[in-house]
This record gives structure tokens, C-alpha cells and sequence, in this order.
């Protein structure tokens, strides 16, 4: 049996790092099952969240939605994200549009599988993001751009991703591309923890890869929080 694991809100608080706490109750709780960790931030993000260990210790690593597959500190698999024209100069233009007027950096990120877009930035220090995030409640900025964004592109997937960010990308490029790369070599049963397992959510496509074959297992969590229960109930069993 195996583990894939998303990162965000699923093992960590959102942009946050693994508590030394939950560190240990990872490890105890996959023993020797092999794991997968996969993420919708790059593996620069990523090593900023997981300790050094846990992800040198891991099967694979499947930063940016899946579009990168790394072993071992090795990238064995990239995808390319082509920019259709327009694209650019139309996330320019919303960029200054926008009546959030904080703007922190790191506006259009082109993480090569995938392009990120995000007003605030995503340079934005957690406090920045908060305050986002309560004007987006009101304001519905991301919602309205993302609406945009898909009657000029429509052969392009556009979702919100995260706090403060719009995920473009290709059709298909979403954490499902993730079963078929680990097929080529893995065939045991998978058990998948995410908390995003909703149509729409980042993790939903991997789920229902997952159940289109017998034996898997998929965990629905609400939050970090939640896991950290499940894995403390799971271990203590054991123990
Ligand atoms: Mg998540």
C-alpha cells in the first residue's frame, strides 16, 4: 500500500510549515509504506514546508499540480505550459485594473507547467494574504477574472487556486496526471489524504483517477488538523 498526501491544509496550515509535532507523527504513521507527496506550489515552496527528511524519504514528489514528477533530488518528469497569444497582455491589463491596491511582487509567475496569476502577489507576507483574503470575500475579484479568463481562453483550465492566486494551465494539467505517471511503476493500492476532494477542488481530479480502480482508498479531510487526528488515532492503535 501506498500514501499520496496533498501538502497544503492537508499535513500543513496553508502556506505554513510542518510542525515538528506532526513531523513525527508522519513518519510513525507511514512506517515503511512507501509515500507521495503532491502539491500545487513548486518544490522551492515545498521544501519550505516539509522537513528535509520526509521529502528525501519520499517515493516521489509531485510539485505544480503534478506537471513535475522528482526522485531522489531529480526532476525524471516535466510538462511545458504554452502561452496562447493574448494571454500575457490580457493578465497585464488585469493586473492594473484591479482595485486591491496592495501589490507585493510575483504578480504573473510562469512555473513552467503552469502559470500562476495573482493581484496581491504572491510575495505577500501571511498578513497581506489575510487581508486578501477578506476582501475577496466581499469583492469577488479572483471569481471575476477567472470568468474572464476562460471566455478568452476557453481551451485552457482556470481555477482558484489557493488564497490569492488563479492557476491557468492546460487541460488535463491538475493533480490526476499524477496516477498515471506513478502507474508506470507502482500497481499496489493507493490511500489518498486531501482536502480539496470537491468538483473544483485541486484534489478532486486525483480522486476520481483513484476510483476509477478497485482497491484505493481516499481520505477526505476537512484540514491539517483533522489528519493530525486521524494519524494520532491510527498510530495509537498500533502502538
Ligand atoms: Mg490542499
Amino acid at each position: 500500500m501506498m500514501y499520496v498526501f496533498d501538502v497544503d491544509n492537508t499535513l500543513v496550515a496553508s502556506s505554513f510549515s510542518m510542525t515538528d509535532e506532526m513531523a513525527a507523527l508522519f513518519k510513525a504513521f507511514v512506517g515503511d509504506h512507501p509515500y507521495v507527496l503532491s502539491s500545487g506550489s513548486d518544490l522551492k515552496k515545498m521544501k519550505t514546508q516539509v522537513p528535509a527528511d520526509i521529502l528525501e524519504n519520499a517515493y516521489a514528489l509531485f510539485p505544480v499540480m503534478g506537471g513535475e514528477m522528482w526522485v531522489n533530488g531529480e526532476m525524471k518528469y516535466q510538462r511545458t505550459f504554452t502561452w496562447p497569444e493574448g494571454l500575457k497582455s490580457m493578465l497585464e491589463s488585469q493586473l492594473e485594473a484591479s482595485d486591491y491596491e496592495v501589490r507585493t511582487g510575483e504578480h504573473i509567475q510562469d512555473r513552467t507547467t503552469m502559470v500562476c496569476f495573482s493581484t496581491v502577489g504572491k510575495a505577500a507576507t501571511p498578513e497581506e494574504r489575510s487581508a486578501y483574503v477578506e476582501y475577496e470575500s466581499i469583492a469577488q475579484e479572483r471569481t471575476h477574472i477567472a470568468d474572464q479568463l476562460r471566455r478568452a481562453f476557453p481551451g485552457l483550465s482556470i481555477t482558484i487556486g489557493g488564497q490569492i492566486s488563479i492557476d491557468i494551465s492546460e487541460e488535463g494539467n491538475d493533480k490526476g496526471q499524477v496516477l498515471a505517471v506513478l502507474r508506470k511503476e507502482y500497481k499496489g493500492p493507493i490511500t489518498f489524504f486531501g482536502d480539496k476532494i470537491y468538483e473544483g477542488g485541486n484534489d478532486y481530479p486525483l480522486a476520481v483517477e483513484l476510483e476509477k480502480e478497485t482497491g484505493n482508498t481516499i481520505v477526505k479531510v476537512q484540514d491539517w488538523l483533522q489528519t493530525r487526528e486521524l494519524m494520532m488515532s491510527a498510530t495509537r492503535l498500533v502502538a
